[in-house]
């Protein structure tokens, strides 16, 4: 399952230093602590998300590998499954309409 980390992304002294405050902040803020891989992925959906890029909906039911989604294009709802180690945003697409979502699971797990 775990794949070997690739070389490192190259930032600035000063960038490392702002996504090292940022990443702290949301920990705290959330609890939802990981390592680098796990919170850029995850800040990379919810910002992209943010920017209109993709949309935005949060998962309504939850259950132990599985969440509810209602489409906020198409208002029809869909189950996505959600395998265990999932992070807290997960990129899919609406089974009816086919518009790409960022669905956000929250931090309650
Ligand atoms: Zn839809």
């Amino acid at each position: 399952m775990d794949e070997p980390r690739q070389k490192p992304i190259p930032v600035t002294r000063q960038e490392r230093a702002s996504l090292e405050q940022h990443k702290q902040r949301y920990e705290g803020a959330t609890g939802d602590t990981g390592d680098w891989g796990k919170f850029l992925g995850t800040i990379a959906l919810l910002g992209l998300a943010a920017a209109g890029i993709y949309a935005l909906v949060k998962a309504t039911e939850r259950s132990q590998q599985s969440v509810d989604v209602c489409c906020c294009r198409c208002s029809r709802n869909f189950v996505m499954a959600v395998p265990e180690g999932t992070g807290r945003a997960v990129y899919t697409s609406c089974p009816h309409c086919g518009i790409e979502l960022v669905v956000d699971l929250g931090t309650s797990r």
